[in-house]
């Protein structure tokens, strides 16, 4: 692709986010430790990536305009979140900016329906599903799937909302309804050993990197720690390097993506199973991807030799992917809203813990469920830095 052909851009550069949140400002510190240069675009003011970047645009996603001014402003665009309308992309690409992600796979990972679509297309094993335009295809779905299941939304759902549970007892149109009655996905629940994911990265030139798998434990739906490396079968860990090289090389990807999987449980013992015979082992499912740094990925910013964002800007910048060797065991423990329900958490609590690595992300309004910053700790196991991070988190509470 003509973006391979250009010249990588080197420190000094400026490079455009979309998007204004955590995943923008983890990025802006990256770029200023390294001498480039980040100007975020979002409908926001003093936002996360604001408050760190060197310019911050306030402009809605469809003022065609503003975009324009924006992309002239910086020499490689990407974005931070996924719900950018896909216009961006192709207006910025008529500015001869290069876009990374290219517009295309936006676009996929924007709709479950095209992304589930683009995954099977690429070789990759997903969930069960139907999609869904009405009430009268929900009940068919159902009688397809089997129950329970999981409604999603088609579009614009994170952090598990825009999803219901459908059970036997559950009514469908009140179902459809709770969701706004759009297009939506009908999804098997699996019923998982675990949750894990991979951030992997691959260059203009070609060159991909993936970091370890890790093991990601959700409460209500919301992410709420990540184990690196998840403790898994070698065989499990070297298959979702394979798929996520597949996907990366059929997406032809400039830039840096998260393939999120349920673990099905391991086999019986039994030397002749199928799954001992094929390269496959059979256990990961697709659950979505995200074409970014992920939430997932946040360790190593300290666990690893290079960031997912320092990944995110070389990429970006058409350079190739730094090392992603792990330094050490890690744990990220995400700190929602919910612990300012009682007021300030009790920081110095926290800070009394000499590994425990605080991060805030500049965000105004504390929201139960809201992602307000994350803790990582490392140390000489997995176990050790879990009970330390989860200590270090209790104390924020604790009086
Ligand atoms: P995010 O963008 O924060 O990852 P999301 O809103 O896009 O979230 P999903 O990743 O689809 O949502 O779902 C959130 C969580 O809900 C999953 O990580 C998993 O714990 C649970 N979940 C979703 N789909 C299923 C399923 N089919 N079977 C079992 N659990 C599921
Ligand atoms: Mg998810």
């Amino acid at each position: 692709m003509a973006q391979g052909r250009q010249a990588p851009l080197p420190p000094g550069s400026t490079i455009g986010v979309f998007g204004s949140g955590q995943l923008g400002r983890m990025l802006a510190m990256e770029a200023r430790r390294m001498g480039y240069r980040i100007h975020t675009y979002s409908p926001e003011r003093n936002s996360p990536t604001g408050q760190i970047a060197d310019f911050e645009y306030a402009a809605p996603y469809d003022d065609a305009a503003a975009v324009q001014s924006f992309a002239r402003s910086v020499d490689a665009l990407t974005f931070e979140f996924e719900n950018v309308p896909s216009l961006v992309a192709e207006i910025a690409e008529a500015e001869g900016v290069p876009v990374r992600p290219s517009g295309p796979i936006l676009h996929a990972a924007q709709n479950r329906q095209r992304e589930k679509s683009m995954l099977s297309q690429a070789g990759l094993p997903v969930t069960p599903h139907r999609i869904v335009s009405d009430t009268e295809e929900l009940e068919e779905a159902v009688f397809e799937i089997g129950l329970p299941a999981i409604l999603k939304t088609a579009a614009f759902g994170y952090d598990g909302k825009g999803q219901t549970r459908i059970e036997p007892a559950t009514r469908l149109d009140s179902a459809w309804h709770s969701l706004g009655g759009q297009a939506c996905v009908l999804e098997a629940h699996i019923d998982f050993e675990r949750e894990l994911s991979i951030v992997a990265a691959r260059g203009a030139n070609g060159d991909f990197a993936a970091y370890p798998l890790v093991e990601n434990r959700h409460v209500n739906h919301i992410l709420d720690v990540t184990i690196a490396p998840a403790d898994v079968e070698p065989a499990v860990a070297a298959e979702a390097d394979r798929l996520a090289r597949q996907l990366c090389e059929f997406l032809d990807l400039t830039g840096v993506l998260c393939i999120e999987f349920f673990c099905l449980p391991g086999p019986l013992a039994d030397g002749n199973s199928q799954a001992s015979r094929s390269q496959s082992t059979g256990r990961l499912l697709t659950n979505e991807i995200a074409p970014r740094p992920h939430n997932s990925g946040h360790w190593t910013i300290e666990g690893a030799v290079t960031s997912q964002f320092e990944q995110q800007l070389r990429t970006v910048s058409g350079l190739a992917p730094g090392s992603t060797e792990q330094l050490r065991p890690a744990v990220l423990l995400n700190l929602l809203g919910d612990l300012w329900q009682d007021g300030e958490p009790d920081w110095q609590a926290l800070l009394a813990f000499s590994d425990a690595k605080l991060h805030l992300y500049g965000k105004h309004e504390p929201r139960p469920g809201r992602k307000m910053g994350h803790l990582t700790v490392t140390a000489d196991t997995t176990s050790e830095a879990l009970e330390l991070g989860l200590a270090a988190r209790a104390a924020l509470n604790s009086n």
